[in-house]
């Protein structure tokens, strides 16, 4: 685990439990990530993660065989999912509070029970019913990522284009690695060089952390879905995702070769930050 800063004040806060019937997928599809429109339901708590009262973020994470996070550094480095973590602190940096992030596989469940290839939000849920065993408490908010060996269904149709999906308030976030692992083998298969090869993998890596992040910034309440906005930067026709291509809640930067550009050329200009200044300022707000 990954402890980052620091020790709050702590009183008591209790997480309203969801009704059953609270579901619905907020899913990254082809045509955007803007279902959740049509069926939302009531948003209880999930901007509650921002509250002073929350001094503990915990990431839980697990995996089915076959569908590993990738979790290799960068020259050298053990940390694959620092991109990430420096994006997450800066999404609960006010009021500061501790994040645990696993920093390697050893650290998150191998789910070998977890063997189909097609996944509804209500499998997802109910897997992780079965093996979550992080729940947001007291102090304490926990997501729990779950990467599958499988798509995202729904209505009893398959779609590969959905690398990511955030469970209503559920808190659970689900990655189905053969769709971020399709879209790498289709870029690879276009070019000869080597080098060239092992940047688009690198890239890959890149990507898969922020399917984490957008999703996580679903889970959390961006944009205007539970979280309220200081300023409008809400681009309603796609749903609750934000106006500005530059941030990564943009409704596009849910799809593999766009999001890919995104942090690609981030990186190359040396920049880490992911999500705007709009999209920071909501969760900054809500903590005061
Ligand atoms: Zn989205
Ligand atoms: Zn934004």
């Amino acid at each position: 685990m990954n402890p980052i800063v620091n020790p709050a004040t702590t009183s008591h806060f209790f997480w309203r439990r969801l009704a059953s019937s609270a579901i619905f997928a907020a899913a990254c599809a082809i045509a955007g990530c803007g279902s959740s429109g049509t069926e939302a339901v009531p948003v209880t708590n999930r901007a509650e993660v921002f509250s002073p009262v929350v001094t503990k973020v915990v990431f839980e994470m697990a995996y089915a065989p076959g569908a590993e996070p990738w979790m290799e550094g960068f020259g050298g480095s053990t940390r694959g999912f620092l991109l990430m973590e420096r994006n997450a602190l800066r999404l609960f940096s006010g009021p500061e509070k501790i994040l645990e992030i696993p920093t390697s596989l050893d650290q998150m469940a191998k789910l070998d029970d977890v063997t189909q290839t097609d996944f509804t939000s209500q499998d997802l849920l109910d897997i992780a019913a079965k093996h979550r065993s992080k729940v947001s408490a007291g102090n304490t908010a926990a997501y729990y990522f779950l990467w599958v060996n499988g798509y995202f269904s729904k209505d009893g149709q398959r779609n590969n284009a959905v690398l990511g999906v955030s469970v209503g308030d559920s808190g659970v976030i689900a990655v189905f690695k053969p769709a971020l692992q399709e879209n790498l083998d289709a870029l690879v298969t276009s070019t000869d060089t080597p080098a060239e090869k092992l940047r688009l993998a690198a890239d890959s890596r890149l990507v898969e952390q922020m399917v984490m992040l957008h999703e996580l910034g679903h889970a959390v309440g961006l944009v205007n879905d539970g979280l309220p906005m200081s300023t409008e930067h809400q681009d309603a026709d796609h749903g609750h995702h934000c106006s500005n291509p530059n941030c990564l809640m943009y409704w596009m930067n849910s799809r593999f070769n766009s999001v890919r550009q995104f942090v690609t050329t981030r990186m190359t200009s040396g920049e880490s930050a992911v999500f705007d200044d709009a999209c920071l300022a909501d969760a900054a707000a809500y903590g005061k």
